[in-house]
């Protein structure tokens, strides 16, 4: 896995939902360093994601059932989002299947506009012209 080389906050258990409360994990992630994405899909969806960590540290709560997959260019990464009210929650990323990220704005008591961020340039990451 290819982490960037920055420090990382403390590794927290954190709940969080979507919008509507379909869907509930609890997810044991560093806060920082968050990142933003330029790739075609992030751009769109604006969120700000956790720092990368094993799917061991993710447990689904409640709402397995109300998550809709999404895949493009590549079709490894595998990106979630709610049925219900369209939030995305989570990912599975391409570099690694076992690793993935959370929508850090859907972790309850954080506030992701206070977080350290970078972006990264998944955009340059394609393998297929404007993924
Ligand atoms: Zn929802």
């Amino acid at each position: 896995m290819n982490v960037p080389h920055q420090p990382q906050s403390p590794i927290q258990t954190h709940s969080g939902s979507c919008h509507c409360g379909a869907v509930r994990f609890e997810v044991s992630t560093a806060l920082e360093p968050a990142t933003r994405c330029n790739c075609s899909l992030c751009r769109r969806r604006g969120a700000l994601m956790s720092p990368a960590f094993d799917v061991s540290a993710l447990r689904i709560i409640d709402g397995a059932d109300a998550l809709a997959m999404y895949q493009f260019n590549t079709r490894v990464a595998r990106h979630f989002f709610c049925k219900v009210c369209g939030v995305y929650p989570l990912h599975q990323t391409r570099k690694d299947p076992q690793i993935w990220r959370v929508n850090l704005g859907c972790l309850d008591g954080v506030d992701s506009y206070a977080l350290e961020n970078t972006l990264a340039d998944g955009a340059s990451l394609s393998v297929v012209e404007d993924a």
